[in-house]
């Protein structure tokens, strides 16, 4: 039996104990009054009691408004522990859910969580930047309001989510995104989103690079074999026996620098960081004047201006590589009679290579694109200057090895200015 029960029953009675006497010899009207009394005193204790816990049911809040007396206490006590345990469960799963939280906005992948009818939960701000949606406000929406490419509707409407969904997006900047869709418990799907527009240009240079070898390699290829066949079908007279092979020779001559280039692009690409060997500078602009007068034949005038001072510290053979493309272009790209300064400041804050020319200069159109591979301003001039359209992407990545800029600037008509600078750091100034 309940103790509070047994407790009635023992209050019961006592007040007919303290009445009954009375009843008997006082009066029974007096006996029955003192059971009454006794009743009803039972009663507002219970029901003081019985407020109290009305009231605290309403805000129960862990303090010690709630205090009763007698088995009311055990009552009490035990709703406090409940309640006290509760609010303990809930600030532990609270503080569960708020680190979850932090979890999934700091990934770097975006995520959307849908309900059934594909309509938005939950989303972190990687998923708000991407898709711009705006949480606060696009919470319940449904998605495709708000992602409307057409793939990515038939995509979410077919729920065959076995390979992931490629989407391009075009605000100011085009970004490649990859969506894989997770159904998961109670027909709710996890949307991950993954940034893949860095990867996706990385490919499309990849297949760039791949179409350009193959159009580059493929003109003197086709060139050669038709001399060939031709050697071996017609008959010809040794002038243009001589004459074809002379043809050949240059076609043949053509695809070995692009081989060459090519090799020395991958190799500075794949190579560690340059070796610090001290370039010496003065040796080294001597040498670059003796091969740009070789390569002009005496059509132009080569001017080297520098104090002498300073020298640089790097790959002796990168840096030759690339100062000698730069100066070799010069006299390319100048006609006779046009002059070629090779130019070397160094001071404690820096140096700077300097190759100028008074040639046939760069519409300013061209110049953002010139270090890329195979661009050319024109492929015809080019080619015949013996060119393979490498020679500045080469320059730029075995410069940017030794942390210098190539700053390029040109007038069409008056000449081209090729400046390499070099950090303080990698110069030697005595
Ligand atoms: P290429 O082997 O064709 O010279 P580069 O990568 O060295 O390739 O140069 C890319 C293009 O930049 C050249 O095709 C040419 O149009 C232009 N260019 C480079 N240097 C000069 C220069 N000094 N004067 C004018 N145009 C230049």
């Amino acid at each position: 039996m309940p103790s509070q029960v047994i407790q009635a029953v023992v209050l019961a009675a006592l007040s007919l104990l303290i009445a009954i006497p009375f009843g008997v010899f006082v009066a029974a009207w007096v006996g029955w009054a003192l059971v009454c009394a006794g009743l009803v005193l039972q009663m507002i204790f219970h029901f003081r009691n019985f407020n109290r816990l009305d009231r605290w049911s309403k805000h129960p809040i862990v303090d010690n408004s709630l205090e009763g007396g007698g088995e009311w206490d055990g009552i009490f006590g035990r709703l406090y522990r409940h309640e006290r345990d509760l609010r303990n469960e809930i600030a532990r799963r609270s503080d569960d859910f708020d680190r979850a939280i932090a979890a999934i906005q700091a990934l770097t992948d975006g995520v959307v969580i849908l309900d059934t009818h594909n309509q938005i939960i939950f989303c972190n701000t990687t998923a708000e930047q991407q898709l711009g949606i705006t949480l606060r406000i696009d919470q319940g929406q449904a998605v495709v309001n708000l992602v409307r490419q057409p793939e990515f509707v038939g995509y979410l409407m077919a729920r065959d989510f076995s390979r992931p969904l490629t989407l391009r997006f075009d605000r100011g900047e085009e970004r490649v995104l990859s969506i894989f869709m997770v159904p998961y418990a109670k027909g709710r799907t996890l949307m991950q989103i993954k940034d893949v527009t860095q990867s996706d240009r990385l490919d499309q240079m990849r297949r760039d690079f791949v179409a350009n070898v193959s159009h580059e390699l493929r003109t003197p290829l086709t060139v050669l074999a038709g001399f060939l066949e031709t050697l071996q079908e017609i008959e010809v007279t040794p002038e243009e026996h001589r004459h074809f092979l002379a043809l050949m020779a240059e076609q043949s001559q053509r695809m070995q620098s692009i081989v060459q280039d090519l090799l020395t692009l991958s190799s500075i690409e794949s190579a560690p960081p340059p070796v610090n060997e001290l370039v010496d500078m003065v040796n080294l602009l001597d040498k670059l004047r003796r091969d740009a007068e070789a390569l002009s034949g005496g059509r132009h005038t080569i001017v080297v201006e520098t104090d002498g001072q300073g020298d640089l510290q790097g790959s002796e053979q990168e840096l030759v590589s690339a100062f000698g493309n730069l100066v070799a272009n010069a006299v390319r790209y100048t006609p006779a009679g046009g002059t070629v300064r090779l130019a070397w400041q160094a001071t404690a804050q820096g140096a700077e290579f300097v190759v100028q020319d008074s040639g046939i200069g760069i519409e300013a159109q061209h110049i953002p694109r010139l270090t890329e591979r195979f661009y050319r301003v024109d492929r015809g001039r080019s080619r015949d200057a013996g060119g393979t359209g490498l020679g500045l992407a080469i320059v730029k990545h075995s410069l940017s090895r030794h942390q210098a800029q190539l700053e390029i600037s040109s007038k069409p008509g008056s000449g081209s200015r090729f400046s390499a600078r070099f950090p303080a750091a990698r110069v030697v100034v005595v």
